[in-house]
């Protein structure tokens, strides 16, 4: 049966565009999409609020963007970062002001927020429901989920770091064979201790590194990376790990020790990715991480998924308004993604290499001590300007 005679046979909706994920990436587009009165949905696979793996430490570029999605940030007395202290695994420690800064809120609360703008904006969302398939045939796409199927113009992947679609489409990064840029773990805590609310630290240990910064309600987020190696080499315990690896640096022992945890068990996951990751796959737009994942210590993805969503939606409105031919959005939007993200991610990448190495740490923290105004050379070099 054709397309559009089951459209209308089997009562399948037809929607205009179909979000896959929402996190910060399929949120924000969902918003700006509803906002502009596009028959949307998004798929979600888990159920808001939930926890996720993220420092929640977020670029101060992206706060007009956010407030303009409709969340008034100004009234929810977020902690405003503005100094970052380094340590090495032989504990030199370096201390410099950012220039641009950052601020701490929970993923928890954040995206549910998102959410509920979302649901304002008209968006129709589907929570627990997992898209298991994409296909496009003769310009309408066909969504296949746990639950249905239901067809649309235009489809947005914005599902993170790994999903089942990754390995489903068989997608470059996920054939590579594990090495220095692919197999990384990340964990996550909520913890209630006396760290200062203006300041991000970002701890190194054995092969990861650990950050720790203030979000709402006072409490701070502990949220660290490091090798999938690490973990085996403690029996797959976090405990251990932490006690035989982390706590190698004074300063992480005595975070550890002395906050009052909030979670019974930490948020984990497994198999990071900093590989580079096509733009469009599928004629499906990739937003995000699943765009391509910068290095955590850089600070600055959950700013690149907000960033790149603006730039969708910018061409899918061309699109859709019937100014640009599909083939024209789709180029435009690689070529403005690269525009703007691709030297961050370069040098994030470079970044990850030197900081995940013990002995490299060690040594570039001991050259560039005496001038830290380097370092925020680095963050410029992995941060873009204010948008919104
Ligand atoms: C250890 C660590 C620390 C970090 N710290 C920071 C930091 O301090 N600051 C910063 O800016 N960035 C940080 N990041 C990066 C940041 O978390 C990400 O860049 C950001 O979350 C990307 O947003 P996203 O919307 O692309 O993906 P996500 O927020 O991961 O959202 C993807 C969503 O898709 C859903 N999903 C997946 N597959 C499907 C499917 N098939 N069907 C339906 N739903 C699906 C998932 O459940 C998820 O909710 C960190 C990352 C790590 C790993």
């Amino acid at each position: 049966m054709q397309k559009n005679d089951k459209i209308e046979n089997e009562n399948i909706s037809l929607f205009t565009v179909s979000v896959i994920g929402g996190g910060l990436a399929g949120l924000s587009l969902s918003i700006l999409l509803g906002r502009a009165g596009y028959k949307t949905i998004l798929f979600e696979k888990e159920k808001y609020p939930f926890h996720k793996v993220c420092g929640e430490y977020i670029s101060l570029e992206s706060w007009s963007f956010i407030e303009r999605l409709g969340l008034n940030l100004s009234g929810l007395g977020l902690p405003i970062i503005k100094k970052l202290v380094v340590s090495s695994p032989n504990e030199n420690v370096i201390e410099t002001k950012l220039d641009l800064g950052g601020f701490g809120i929970s993923r928890f609360f954040l995206d549910n927020e998102l959410k509920k703008i979302a649901l304002e904006t008209g968006v129709i969302i589907y929570e627990e429901t997992k898209v298991t398939d994409v296909s496009f045939d003769d310009e309408i796409f066909s969504v296949q989920y746990n639950g249905g199927e239901l067809f649309s113009k235009i489809v947005a992947g914005s599902f993170g770091k790994r999903s089942n679609l990754d390995l489903k489409w068989n997608r470059n990064f996920v054939k590579e064979k594990p090495n220095k840029l692919n197999n990384y773990i990340g964990v996550k805590y909520h913890v209630k201790n006396n760290h200062a609310a203006d300041t991000i630290a970002l701890h190194n240990f054995h092969n990861g590194y650990c950050g720790i910064s203030k979000i709402e309600n006072g409490k701070s987020c502990l949220c660290y990376l490091t090798t999938a190696k690490n973990l085996k080499d403690s029996h797959n315990s976090i405990k251990e790990m932490e006690e035989k690896i982390l706590f190698k640096n004074s300063f992480l022992r005595k975070i550890f020790v002395e906050s009052e945890f909030i979670f019974e068990e930490p948020v984990t996951i497994s198999q990071i990715s900093f590989e580079k990751k096509s733009r469009i796959e599928n004629r499906v737009f990739m937003l995000g991480d699943a765009a391509g994942m910068i290095a955590p210590l850089c600070g600055n993805g959950m700013s690149m998924a907000l960033h790149s969503s603006k730039i969708a939606f910018e061409n899918i409105h061309l699109f859709l308004t019937g100014r640009i031919s599909r083939e024209v959005m789709e180029s435009n939007y690689i070529k403005t993604w690269n525009k703007e993200f691709e030297l961050r991610l370069r040098n994030g990448r470079m970044i990850q290499r030197f900081f995940g190495k013990e002995k490299l740490t060690n040594f570039f923290i001991g050259i560039i001590k005496p001038f830290p105004f380097i370092i925020n050379h680095l963050v410029k070099a992995t941060h873009g300007k204010t948008f919104f």
